[in-house]
């Protein structure tokens, strides 16, 4: 497979940006240039240097992108549930087959290290084996005689055109949690990738056009606010899924609604670990590590508060501090990094003023990543760790998005699940507990979408949705799951007569 959609830059921009590769759109089954000449740069975070320019896709260009994708569902909407599935499985196999290209194209531009990334393109496969089950998942109900000589029966039709709009931190798997479920549905996608990381989308692109897929069913509009606006207002464009921080969230839900889509915004998060003093402490130390620092921070299900209760701090904070000596950050391509880089040099130096802020307002740093870095000009930030970290601290209100933990010590379980319960956010939450009954407990209490017990990032598999509550998510549908394929169709329920040849005679009564 070669990246068909990059190719030398043929103008505009810095002199010594020109030089660089440009990543175009994706429509009508073809790399398209578009009709902007608006750009971003693309950075390997590893180097702190360019590796790429983006093209910033005009309004007009979504608007071709939806009058491909208007055409095409014609078609794929039409196209017998078999035929869909087998185009599905070869996609899935394409991707499985392209695996390591996917995963070393995550890796350049967002920085995780090779097994995150490899794990990542994993979890996005699964949601595409779940779509390979759409003949099954899109089942109607049938209730025969509801009347005499009458039956009803509900179908699911798929949307028309519904678009993606994906944040960074998941180039592969969460624009795959939409567009597999989406196109098994009938739908036609158009996905407006990060433009921080966007190249995996465009070789995504490709796989499916090898799988089969019509042109036009899946395509890829670049760009920033300029794009997105226009798919919000677009009146050809029947429901948006966006995965992103909650102000934007907040901001789609509200504007694709009031243009009369079906939306699903899912936000951001601030997911705390609970720790009860009967919990096995190296376990919960373990996972503190693992969910804080892994993809430095930067998932929406990392643990970024570990509340512990009662004398668990004590116990417990050595044990991370310790285990977090042991991280080896660097270049995430390294197959000995255990933490790449963070995003860009603008989230680093943000996430750093955080770790300032927390040491100014009076937490105590029990261990400081900021010189932890390999001096190559990426963008790096260690692992750190606040203990004694109240609630009215910053780095305990806001979302940091990096790799940054803050112990708060509560007196008591029910002091633990009130701070839970007052964050805004409610992404993902954990109990590390060895008492069946506080866990059974926790999970009834506890105001949050989805919850670990003894696990730490408790991400739901494919079949089932993955979805927060509160400012983690804005409107009724998670996502993948059976929710996932709830919102990409719409239901329709027929009730059919069809009479005996002997039906005779009128009845002008309400039917009952
Ligand atoms: P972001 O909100 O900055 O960007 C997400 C998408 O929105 C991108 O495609 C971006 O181009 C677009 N966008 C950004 N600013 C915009 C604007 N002003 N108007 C219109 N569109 C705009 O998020 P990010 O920094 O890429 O990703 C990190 C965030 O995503 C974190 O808050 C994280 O918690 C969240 N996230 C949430 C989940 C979840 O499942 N709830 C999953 C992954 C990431």
């Amino acid at each position: 497979m070669t990246a068909t959609a990059t190719k030398p830059d043929a103008g505009g921009g810095a002199s010594h940006e020109t030089a660089l590769p440009i990543i175009d759109h994706w429509i009508d089954g073809a790399a398209n240039g578009g009709a902007s000449d608006r750009f971003g740069l693309v950075y390997n975070p590893s180097l702190g240097a360019p590796s790429a320019r983006v093209r910033f896709a005009a309004a007009a260009d979504v608007d071709s992108a939806v009058e491909a994708a208007t055409r095409a569902f014609d078609g794929w909407s039409r196209t017998g549930l078999g035929k869909r599935a087998t185009v599905l499985f070869k996609f899935r196999e394409l991707v499985e087959r392209h695996a390591d290209e996917l995963t070393r194209c995550i890796v350049r531009e967002h920085g995780k290290v090779l097994a995150d990334a490899r794990g990542e393109v994993q979890r996005g496969l699964e949601v595409v084996e779940f779509a390979c089950g759409i003949p099954h998942l899109s089942k109607g109900e049938f209730s025969e005689n509801v009347s005499t000589n009458v039956d009803s029966y509900s179908i699911r039709q798929p949307l028309g055109v519904v678009a993606g709009i994906t944040p960074f931190n998941f180039p592969v798997m969460v624009p795959m949690w939409m567009y597999p479920i989406a196109i098994a549905a009938g739908n036609a996608f158009i996905l407006k990738p990060s433009e921080k990381d966007p190249s995996a989308s465009l070789l995504v692109a490709e796989l499916w056009r090898e799988a089969g897929l019509p042109a036009g069913v899946f395509s890829v509009v670049n760009g920033d606010q300029v794009a997105v606006e226009r798919i919000l207002e677009h009146p050809g464009i029947a429901g948006v899924s966006f995965v992103g921080s909650t102000p934007i969230a907040r901001h789609i839900y509200e504007t694709a609604t009031a243009h009369g889509k079906r939306v699903q915004a899912l936000g951001g998060a601030k997911n705390h670990m609970v720790v009860l003093p009967d919990a096995d402490m190296e376990l919960a130390a373990d996972s503190a590590v693992n969910a804080a620092f892994g993809s430095a921070g930067e998932r929406c299900m990392a643990i970024s508060v570990t509340v512990a209760v009662g004398d668990a701090a004590d116990r417990l904070v050595p044990l991370i501090a310790q285990r977090m000596r042991a991280i080896r950050v660097g270049d995430g391509l390294d197959p000995k990094s255990d933490m790449g880089p963070l995003v860009t040099k603008q989230h680093m130096e943000r996430v750093r003023r955080y770790v300032d802020e927390g040491i100014a307002a009076g937490a105590s740093l029990d261990a400081d990543g900021r010189a932890a870095a390999p001096d190559n000009h990426g963008f790096f930030l260690g692992p750190c760790l606040f203990d004694h970290v109240r609630s009215d601290m910053s780095i305990y209100r806001d979302e940091i998005f990096g790799p940054v933990l803050s112990v708060v010590r509560a007196a008591s379980y029910d002091d633990a699940v009130g701070l839970v319960n007052g964050n805004p956010y409610a992404n993902g939450v954990a109990i590390f507990t060895n008492d069946g009954g506080a866990a059974r407990r926790f999970q009834n209490e506890v105001q949050v979408g989805m919850v670990g017990i003894n696990v730490p990032i408790p991400v739901p598999m494919a079949y089932y949705s993955f979805g927060g509550w509160k400012a983690s998510l804005f409107g009724d549908a998670h996502v993948h799951g059976m929710e996932g394929v709830k919102f990409y169709t719409r239901g329709k329920v027929v009730t059919a007569r069809w009479p005996d040849p002997s039906h005779r005679g009128k009845n002008l009564g309400f039917p009952t």
